[in-house]
């Protein structure tokens, strides 16, 4: 059985084809600059080098025509008929999912109603899917949204302390974000720990251009870092994450900021990128041991934030099995997961130095033996997951509709 996962954004199409059978990737590729006449065509073939191509993609349409016709070339996928279902990654579900959808009118009708939450997403996933269902007739379509999993949030954790009708009427209210990836590495790390994922309780951190921290009781998110937006809680690349709300009246009234600069200095000038100027984690270590004492700042602000999240999250949960971490800075820094696990004995938390620096792929176990809590390390896979829900939501549908 073949699924083809697809990740449309605005002017990028990124997709991976797995074989079912034994979860292999077959192909796995990004189509860039979409709209422009650099578009280009990167992919993965098996163990082979990658192939990079430029292409016509003025558009989503051409950019699904390539697409197929690599998968056909390359002698992945040679009739589309193959395809068990396409799964498509969608980045807001509003309160309307929290679980895959298999995709109809309704689903659409949904996904474009929750645009306000996510207005530069969730049309680009649209056109994406729209596309798809043009160009493969009868193959289902199912969406994977990013806020599915933390529906289970209770509501003293996703409200905001302001006017009701803010929530019930503009659904101004915590959503969640990552959550592929956060139920992903929750079910590596549960079938690591030989536990049952419905026992098990568990910090997860994915840090990466994104952060977000969850608190996971009994397999279910209970609380999580990122908001009603992706731009709450931890200090990230070039997001601030949770500052004081007041910042954005002041910025306003005292530089006469508008609306539209602060949310791009918020996102895009803010994180680790404005305190030292660089986004990308590697070059703030080498900078950092260079002297730079902006990005040495950087790197203990990112980290303590961190850590005050871990501490909040222990005092949630009471009990936790492992703290997890994944993402590129998670699955790679190891001088970071030090600082957050450091001084954490309170907690049952000591992490092996040596184990640290090589942790096992793709999950290792760094915390010193003998201590209570497992600190691992997982490389996470949304890909593979949405794959994976999106095979789990089609056998769910087919049951449903046997007498
Ligand atoms: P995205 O959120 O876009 O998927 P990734 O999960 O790939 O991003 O994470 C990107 C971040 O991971 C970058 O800040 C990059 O510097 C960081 N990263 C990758 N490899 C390492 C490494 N060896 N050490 C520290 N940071 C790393």
């Amino acid at each position: 059985m073949k699924i083809l996962v697809l990740n449309a954004g605005s002017s990028s199409v990124k997709y991976s084809l797995f074989d079912m059978s034994d979860r292999s990737v077959l192909i796995a590729g990004i189509i860039e600059r979409i709209g422009e006449d650099s578009a280009s065509h990167r992919y993965n073939l098996g163990k082979a080098d990658q192939v990079k191509l430029d292409i016509a993609g003025r558009n989503h349409q051409q950019a699904l025509q390539v697409l197929f016709q690599t998968l056909s070339a390359c002698g992945v996928l040679n009739d589309r008929r193959e395809l068990a279902c396409i799964g498509h990654r969608v980045v807001h579900g509003g309160e309307y999912f929290c679980e895959p959808a298999l995709i109809d009118e309704q689903v659409i009708e949904r996904i474009t109603e929750v645009i306000p939450l996510a207005p530069l997403h969730n049309p680009a996933h649209l056109q994406g899917i729209q596309e798809a269902i043009r160009q493969t007739e009868n193959v289902p379509q199912v969406a994977v949204f990013d806020t599915a999993f933390h529906q289970t949030l209770p509501d003293y954790a996703f409200r905001y302390p302001l006017p009701n009708d803010l929530y019930t009427q503009h659904g101004v209210r915590r959503y969640g974000f990552h959550g592929t990836s956060h139920r992903y590495v929750a079910g590596q790390a549960a079938h690591y720990l030989g536990k049952p994922l419905s026992e098990t309780n568990l910090i997860t951190l994915h840090l990466g251009n994104g952060a977000s921290v969850t608190a996971i009781e009994n397999g279910e998110s209970i609380d999580t870092s990122m908001g009603m937006t992706p731009l709450e809680g931890l200090m990230m690349g070039s997001r601030c994450g949770d500052i004081d709300p007041a910042i954005h009246f002041y910025l306003g009234r005292t530089l006469n900021l508008s609306n539209a600069a602060i949310e791009a200095l918020f996102n895009r000038e803010s994180g680790c990128k404005g305190i030292c100027g660089e986004n990308d984690m590697r070059a703030i270590h080498r900078m950092a041991e260079a002297g730079d004492d902006h990005a040495r700042l950087a790197l203990a602000m990112y980290a303590y934030r961190i850590k005050k999240y871990i501490g909040a999250y222990f005092a949630v949960l009471g009990r936790v099995d492992a703290l997890v971490f994944t993402g590129g800075i998670g699955e790679n820094d190891p001088w970071l997961r030090e600082q957050c696990c450091r001084d954490m004995t309170l907690f049952g938390m000591a992490i092996d130095p040596q184990k640290n620096q090589t942790p096992s792929r793709p999950c290792g176990n760094i915390s010193q033996s003998g201590t209570r809590l497992a600190v691992l390390v997982i490389a996470t896979d949304e890909e593979l997951e949405i794959a994976v829900q999106a095979q789990e939501c089609l056998e769910k549908q087919k049951r449903q509709v046997k007498p």
